[in-house]
């Protein structure tokens, strides 16, 4: 039993770091799934036994409310430049990284793989909806993960997104290498405050055990890219909020 759970904990981190559900041939137990119709997020546990977990008590995205103040360990972020390849894989536009970014956080190191989108945002702030959300996806050696959150409003163009965001893919299953290298470090606002939570992958599998870091700073998208991933997406790729149950939003 114990060894079961390993192997799909396992199976999960090694899921969320190729994408997850790109190509649906290779990953067949995940192929239905989806954002409405049969396969949409209130069906995900019932799509595959994989899926166990999206029934879970601690499942994300949530509303982040009712702060508990703590003493919360400034940010330790080590970006470099590393983001060479952008994929559309029919879930969501994904830049994925070369190794050497890392996040140290309770004293263990996390490498940066990939970070992604979600238009609307998935986490609310307060009761409040942003219209995209960025996911920056790290994952330790023995597989544990950590995501910091990117609020962003619709106001001012975003120079960041605007290196990569004119190469997304049109159709899924689509990828491209990035002409010019990403630096994740780009992507933040000044300003590192965040919330912490502990919460889930917000799509299939749904792992649980997510230290889930929302920075507290909104960045600016402008309405035309906010649009433009709308456009290439076709359809809402938010999982809507799930029960906050017993877990601390701490601050
Ligand atoms: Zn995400």
């Amino acid at each position: 039993m114990k060894q079961r759970a390993l192997t799909l904990f396992v199976s999960a981190a090694a899921a969320v770091l190729a994408g997850c559900a790109s190509a649906p041939a290779e990953h067949a137990e995940h192929a239905h799934w989806g954002y409405s119709g049969a396969g949409a997020p209130e069906n995900w546990a019932k799509l595959s036994g994989d899926n166990f977990a999206c029934a879970g008590k601690n499942q994300s995205p949530i509303n982040l409310t009712g702060f508990i103040q703590a003493q919360l360990e400034p940010l330790k972020l080590s970006y470099r430049a590393g983001g060479n390849e952008i994929v559309n894989n029919g879930h969501t536009i994904q830049v994925n990284f070369a190794p050497g970014s890392t996040l140290m956080l309770d004293n263990i190191s996390f490498e940066l793989k990939q970070f992604h989108f979600h238009a609307p945002s998935e986490n609310h702030v307060q009761g409040k909806s942003y219209p995209l959300e960025a996911h920056l996806v790290h994952a330790s050696k023995d597989g544990q993960l950590a995501v910091v959150g990117l609020m962003y409003e619709e106001g001012a163009e975003n120079a960041a997104l605007k290196q990569f965001w004119g190469a997304m893919p049109a159709k899924g299953g689509q990828k491209a290498p990035l002409a010019t290298v990403v630096n994740a470090a780009g992507m933040l606002p000044a300003k590192l405050d965040y919330y912490r939570f502990n919460g889930s992958l917000t799509t299939p599998p749904c792992s649980e055990g997510v230290r889930w870091l929302v920075l507290k700073a909104p960045l600016t998208a402008s309405k035309a890219q906010i649009s433009a991933f709308e456009h290439v997406m076709h359809h809402p790729n938010n999982r809507p909020l799930q029960p906050v149950n017993a877990r601390p939003v701490l601050q």
